[in-house]
């Protein structure tokens, strides 16, 4: 077994050798611009990527056209509400999310709100769940966007997509969701869920890092959008920018194999996930687990040690590579807004660690892991005045009902 051990795959994937090879001969001798119409070596390149579009699409129940590259995530996020509210001015005025979505959608959302648009933040109940009913009931005539994410990327919780899609549609709303985390763990598709837009990133899926793509519904309803980027008219003139086409041809290969592999790897991921619960849970007592036993991504396990701060957990075991709150907002030291939403209180939102299994671990990794949280922990607790004090006395009721972050 080779140290350090990897662990933490909701923040990013290791690219996979299979996705590597497909990409390496688009940095050199197929090296194109896919918008040079004069010679072989764009329509080259112009083939390799509507080729990639095609499978991506494919990937998710998609037409090829209705997908449109970005640079990543947080660039889909950001032109599914900027682009929906800069055509839909005229139309309504309100945007309906959540208080668990990612930085990329809530920070689009306040940017919106200094421009004048409304925006409904629906909370989420003890288990990170939203209820459709809520969102039905904070749909108003002028709403004309409803984002809420697939999946979470701190708790894994897994929304009810379908239904909230469903909603939107029965209302003629747009719907967009932000996918990163479900794409390639659990099946998705974007007519059986009445998705109009959804955001994806390569690099979740043991693709390349800079690369991603926004699904923009074409036909019942036509999805319209204001770009963010303007420039020579690629991608419809929704995303100007020459295509980075090895990049591209990675997040196609990712994204295949993710889909043709997800049912074997997330029945072996869940089983990874539920011995390195069990190795921990059985040894150690006043451990949390943070979001629902059930509608939960396959790899992802998020527990609270009461007594000990997540961050000195994490020092504590450098040879192991975690996470406490979220990666993507980790510059920041307060405490996940998600834990709490869910109702965590400071103590145990600071006590909470993130672990994301992926594909390349294996069981011995996961005993090695859950050893060394127990190790970990019981040493940072021997060192607790306050442990010592409250031996025995659950913190669980300290949870507050809920934040208003
Ligand atoms: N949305 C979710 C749910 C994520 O987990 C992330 C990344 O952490 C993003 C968006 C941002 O994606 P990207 O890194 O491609 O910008």
């Amino acid at each position: 077994m080779k140290l350090p051990i990897y662990m933490d795959h909701h923040a990013t994937t290791p690219v996979d050798p299979r996705v590597l090879e497909a990409m390496l001969p688009f940095f050199t001798e197929r090296f194109g611009n896919a918008a040079s119409r004069h010679h072989s070596f764009g329509w080259d390149a112009e083939g390799a990527v509507e080729k990639a579009r095609q499978e991506i699409a494919d990937a998710i129940g998609a037409e090829a056209r209705e997908i449109i590259f970005t640079s990543g995530a947080t660039e889909s996020d950001n032109l599914a509400l900027k682009g929906v509210a800069g055509v839909g001015a005229g139309t309504g005025d309100h945007i309906i999310t959540s208080k668990i979505e990612h930085k990329a959608i809530l920070d689009s959302a306040q940017h919106l709100e200094r421009a004048d648009l409304n925006v409904t933040y629906v909370p989420v109940d003890s288990e990170g769940l939203i209820d459709p009913d809520d969102v039905r009931r904070a749909i108003t005539d002028r709403t004309i966007l409803i984002s809420i994410m697939y999946a979470n990327n701190e708790i894994g919780t897994i929304q009810p997509i379908r239904e909230i899609g469903a909603l939107a549609h029965e209302r003629g709303i747009v719907f967009h969701t932000d996918a990163v985390q479900a794409v390639g763990r659990i099946p998705v598709n974007v007519n059986d869920d009445h998705i109009d837009m959804m955001s994806l990133t390569a690099h979740k899926m043991y693709g390349p890092k800079g690369i991603g793509a926004l699904y923009v519904r074409e036909r019942r309803p036509r999805i319209r959008l204001a770009p963010l980027i303007d420039g020579g008219g690629h991608e419809h003139g929704v995303r100007s920018g020459t295509l980075p086409v090895p990049l591209i041809v990675g997040f196609a290969k990712a994204i295949s194999l993710a889909v043709q592999e997800a049912i074997q790897e997330s029945s072996r991921l869940a089983a990874l996930r539920d011995r390195l619960n069990e190795i921990i849970t059985s040894r150690l007592d006043e451990v949390y687990i943070n979001g629902s036993a059930t509608k939960r991504l396959p790899n992802n396990l998020n527990l609270s040690f009461a007594y000990v701060e997540g961050e000195s957990l994490l020092m504590g075991m450098k040879d192991v590579a975690l996470s406490s709150g979220s990666a993507c907002t980790s510059a920041l030291v307060e405490p996940s807004y998600v834990l709490k939403a869910v109702g965590l209180g400071e103590e145990l939102a600071h006590s909470s660690i993130r672990f994301g299994l992926g594909r390349f671990n294996t069981v011995e990794e996961v005993e090695y892991v859950g050893n060394k949280i127990v190790e970990t922990v019981n040493r940072l607790r021997a060192l607790s005045p306050l442990h010592e004090l409250k031996k025995g006395q659950s913190v669980r009721p300290g949870r507050e009902v809920e934040s208003s972050s």
